[in-house]
């Protein structure tokens, strides 16, 4: 069974390592290429954009893909949106992997947005020190605000996107709660400033601001299409059993 991942997330990396060696599975993971130094996969992989629909939907044709996985992040949503249409327009069944969202619990003092713009006017006028862990190609709203931004990113975003106070720390999760906690005391952190990525590799922060009783401005996701979407590799795999035994045998 011929499987295409759309990765560039734990889950993807994840669902390789589960697949490798497992001879009824022939995948690819497809990554951005955004990262200078990826991730290390556990199967062969693709690497750059496909071209939009018409050519993810070659890509499917060409490569005679059985099944698409899609298991990008959850605020991938561009991917998501033509995977959804390249999926319908090839035939190809599609399953997307989505990771719980955080939840707040007792303590939690979230401010719940909508967009990264609303996320900056939520900070407010009055000049405040901010952890800013929204990635790097979501900056442009927060570039001319009075705040001295903390930015942490897997790479340095472009010049042009950073805010005029900012320090900037390269890092990769997964990160703990306790260094986590060191480093908005060591900042003087008042406020974060994040996406709902959910999962556990950068969940930390949350923790640490609960202990630390500070806020957090909270980007909720973009809308999920309505196509089948499960939780967790566990449920890609019991999926990817049921199409493969449903699978025609050749002679
Ligand atoms: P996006 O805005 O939804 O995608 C923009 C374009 O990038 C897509 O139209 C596609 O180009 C290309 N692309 C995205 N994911 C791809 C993949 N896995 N393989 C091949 N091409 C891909 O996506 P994004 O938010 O920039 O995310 C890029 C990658 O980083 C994804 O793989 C995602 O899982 C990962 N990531 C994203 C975030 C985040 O917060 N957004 C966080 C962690 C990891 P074409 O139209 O040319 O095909």
């Amino acid at each position: 069974m011929r499987l295409l991942i759309l990765g560039g997330t734990t889950e993807a990396t994840d669902l390789g390592r589960a697949l490798a060696g497992d001879v009824r599975y022939d995948a690819k993971i497809s990554l951005a290429g955004r990262t200078v130094r990826p991730v290390p996969q556990p199967l062969p992989t693709r690497s750059g954009g496909f071209g939009g629909v018409a050519g993810l939907a070659a890509y499917l044709r060409d490569h005679r893909i059985d099944a698409l996985i899609d298991a990008t992040h959850p605020f991938a949503a561009r991917m998501t949106e033509n995977a959804v249409a390249a999926a319908r327009d090839t035939d190809t069944p599609l399953l997307v992997v989505l990771r719980p969202a955080w939840q707040p619990v007792p303590g939690d003092r979230w401010t719940m947005v909508g967009t990264m713009q609303a996320a900056a006017e939520a900070l407010g006028d009055a000049p405040q020190r901010v952890f800013l862990t929204v990635g790097q190609k979501d900056l442009l709203p927060f570039r001319a605000l009075p705040h001295a931004f903390v930015l942490r990113s897997v790479d340095p975003p472009p010049p042009e996107n950073l805010p005029a106070r900012v320090e900037f720390i390269a890092a990769r999760g997964p990160f703990l709660e306790p260094d986590e906690r060191r480093l908005l005391e060591h900042h003087r952190i008042d406020v974060i400033v994040t996406k709902n990525s959910g999962g556990t590799a950068t969940e930390a922060k949350l923790a640490a601001a609960r202990a630390l009783g500070l806020p957090v401005v909270m980007v909720q996701r973009p809308p999920v299409p309505p196509v089948p979407t499960v939780g967790s590799v566990a449920d890609v795999l019991a999926w990817l059993e049921r199409h493969h035994a449903a699978l025609p045998r050749g002679e």
